[in-house]
């Protein structure tokens, strides 16, 4: 039990930092979200469009580029800091889903790109210049069951020769280059499932229209996301991100900063919820008094933010451990599992608080009452997060 957990000793000497830490970059971020208001965000949903000037404002101030270290022209902030910038973002009413993947997939080519390849492409990612924002994982037959992934990557002289089929792979039409992973040896010809699975920086913008289409996928929110269809795209050999047949393992180790980041946005919108549910209980008046006085509208704000307390205690726990080098897995995926669940109380909370009004478009209640729905499904769905705590933590039985 506890394989993924550091020692009892290990976790003595990590201290966990309380209240606002890096006070200078949430306030930052918090300016530069107010010039990104509700109807900003109306206005994009209305048409289906990127929020480009928002993504370049974060950019331009450095905060995309949070976890490139500094000699590759980033600002080599640690995962906690990062954690923040995202967590402010969805605090102040704005969302990181456009931006965010720079930052979650950031650590697959850092730690397992070659030095020529991160010499090649951080640079240019950390100012702008190119877009890393599109992850290739997900796959519509085979779905949280990754290693069964279909998309194939077939060996041709210098290049490797992808065919197969992608969903759910989110800004690839805004992006420059995509991590893909696809399997270079079949499934029956490995000795385990994880192997054989390989991880591609593939640059879009040369495949595109040569064995690579991307079609926008209609979702529930402004996500951006798309399906991706590759016929024969080529993608020269040296785009192979460490060693082929090892993917499965790198993607692995980034899903801990992942699970830590996107709790941070569960944590931030928990907190626009709060706050604007409070506001409206304390004000709308109904029967001549405040509807907050009632305690069937008090409570369950109260109780989502009693939740969103101990969710950010987790994840702080979490980041701290991950930045010690110390094994997190255990912490990061229960940080996952509340945070999302209490943003999700938070956002039930707000909604019913504000009575109809939740649903007028112009008070952004449902707006990001959908946004939050997401983080139960997406990266990881809280079954499989569930699954994890049951298997690695409690040493029960695998259940798939
Ligand atoms: C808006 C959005 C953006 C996304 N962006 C990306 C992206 O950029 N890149 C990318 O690669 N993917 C992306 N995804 C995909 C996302 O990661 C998957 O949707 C998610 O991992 C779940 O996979 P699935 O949808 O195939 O569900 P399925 O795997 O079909 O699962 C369906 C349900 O069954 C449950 N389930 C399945 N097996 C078990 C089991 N053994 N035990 C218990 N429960 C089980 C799941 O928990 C889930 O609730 C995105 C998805 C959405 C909705």
């Amino acid at each position: 039990m506890g394989s993924h957990q550091a020692s009892a000793a290990d976790q003595a000497g990590v201290s966990i930092p309380l209240g606002e830490d890096y006070p200078d970059i949430r306030e930052s971020v918090r300016r530069i979200c107010q010039d990104f208001p509700g109807k900003y965000w109306r206005d994009l949903e209305a048409r289906e469009a990127y929020p480009s000037e928002f993504v370049q404002a974060m950019t331009d101030a450095g905060y995309l580029a949070a976890l490139i270290p500094e000699e590759y022209g980033g600002a080599g902030l640690p995962l906690r800091a990062a954690s923040i910038i995202l967590e402010e973002i969805h605090a102040e009413g704005c969302s990181a889903a456009a931006a965010h993947a720079q930052m979650y997939i950031m650590g697959t080519l850092l730690r397992h790109g070659s030095e020529e390849q991160k010499r090649r492409y951080l640079p240019k990612i950390a100012s702008g210049e190119l877009r890393l924002q599109a992850f290739g994982v997900t796959e519509p037959t085979t779905g949280s069951d990754t290693t069964r992934l279909k998309t194939r990557a077939l060996r041709d002289g210098d290049h490797y020769v992808i065919h197969g089929q992608k969903v759910w792979t989110s800004r690839a039409l805004y992006s420059d280059l995509m991590l893909l992973l696809a399997r270079t040896t079949p499934l029956d010809e490995v000795k385990k499932k994880t192997e054989g699975l390989s991880v591609f920086l593939v640059d879009i913008r040369e495949c595109l229209g040569k064995g690579l289409e991307i079609r926008p996928l209609k979702a529930m929110t402004n996500h951006n996301t798309t399906e991706v269809f590759f016929e024969g795209a080529r993608v020269p050999a040296e785009n192979l991100i460490g060693e082929e047949g090892k993917g499965f393992r790198y993607i692995l180790d980034g899903m801990n900063a992942e699970r830590i980041l996107v709790s941070s946005e569960s944590i931030g919108d928990a907190r626009w919820f709060i706050r604007t549910a409070s506001k409206y209980a304390s004000e709308r008046v109904v029967f001549n008094r405040p509807i907050g006085q009632n305690q069937g509208i008090q409570f369950p704000i109260a109780r989502a933010y009693a939740e969103t307390q101990a969710a950010d205690l987790m994840l702080r726990k979490a980041a701290a451990l991950f930045e010690a080098g110390l094994p997190c897995g255990d912490d990061a995926n229960i940080a996952k599992l509340l945070a999302s669940e209490a943003s999700w109380h938070a956002a039930e909370a707000c909604m019913q608080t504000h009575g109809g009004f939740g649903y007028a478009r112009e008070y952004d209640v449902e707006r990001k009452w959908r946004e939050a729905r997401i983080q139960q499904i997406a990266p990881i769905s809280t079954n499989m997060v569930l699954a994890y705590i049951g298997e690695h933590v409690l040493g029960m039985p695998r259940s798939y």
